[in-house]
């Protein structure tokens, strides 16, 4: 029977069940800014792209926000976790091959992308009358967590510039996509907690016992490097099946010259085997420092 060790590392993500800050399509949300300060984590997010019947990357049309439309291939989400390695040197280099698997991959391996910086700090969220701005009655709020990525701090460093939101709430919505949580964020002319003695007690209770202690699995998992390299192994051998070094389910050998869909790049099978020659997709490399 399989066991765990008792150590650090084997800490699963505690807080997944945490109500976090999402705005259903055409949802608004008035809120307050608790804390001043959110939290930073790096993240991964490790895709692999989807290979088609005929043993080729799945191309999809996409549209940019202006509305062009291009071809990108389409991938498979294969899992997202804290990067394991030291914060600051992330911060100074965007990888830690020495601390994080991870990252090691990314720099060695084609395919798996850097940790980047997300966010998630404590926010209040008013109960609100139907149809606008106005709290419910009785005054009710929530504490929840809000996570962002780079963008959206941008644009909070921006108003907490201008504003002392201490003393303002922010009109976020209504929402114009669920999924990328696309939303306008206007700053209200007061703050609705500090309307009265009452309302001051009630958020201050509220976030005194329901906060979490530590928001970083909130940004994503906290996982053991040992499963971290299962990812990492699957994306790695999706891309050598890509590349024609292992067995694309439908991929039969031919002499003809091959378009790769990604890059446009004409190869024929003997390229393709020398290809696989230079690059050896051992993981051994990796896994010896764990
Ligand atoms: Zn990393």
């Amino acid at each position: 029977m399989p066991k765990v060790t008792l150590s650090q590392e084997n800490k699963v993500s505690q807080y997944t069940e945490y109500p976090k800050l999402s705005l259903e399509h055409g949802e608004r949300a008035l809120i307050m800014l608790i804390e001043p300060e959110p939290t930073v984590e790096y993240k991964h997010v490790l895709r692999a792209p989807e290979i088609g019947p005929d043993g080729r990357v799945l191309m999809e049309e996409r549209k940019t926000q202006k509305g062009d439309s291009y071809e990108a291939p389409v991938t498979e989400f294969i899992g997202q976790h804290l990067c394991f390695g030291d914060f600051e040197t992330v911060e100074r280099d965007g990888v830690d091959p020495e601390g994080c698997p991870t990252c090691r991959a990314a720099v060695e391996e084609e395919g798996i992308d850097k940790p980047t910086a997300h966010y998630a700090m404590h926010v209040i969220q008013y109960s609100l009358k139907p149809n606008g701005w106005v709290p419910r009655d009785p005054f009710a709020v929530e504490l929840k967590a809000w996570t962002f990525s780079g963008t959206r701090l941008n644009q909070i460093i921006d108003l907490a510039t201008d504003w002392d939101l201490s003393e303002h709430d922010l009109k976020l919505g209504p929402c114009e996509n669920k999924k990328f949580q696309k939303y306008d964020i206007n700053v209200s002319s007061n703050a609705q907690w500090k309307a009265d003695e009452s309302r001051i007690e009630v958020v201050k209770a509220t976030y005194k016992n329901n906060r979490a202690e530590d928001l970083s699995t909130l940004i994503a998992r906290r996982i053991t490097k040992t499963d971290a390299l299962s990812d990492i192994q699957k994306v790695v051998e999706r891309i050598a099946q890509v590349n024609g070094r292992g067995t694309a389910p439908a991929a039969e050998p031919t002499a003809e010259p091959q378009v790769d869909t990604n890059t446009g790049e004409v190869t024929s099978d003997a390229d393709a085997a020398s290809k696989s020659n230079l690059k050896s997709m051992d993981l051994s490399d990796i896994m010896k420092d764990l």
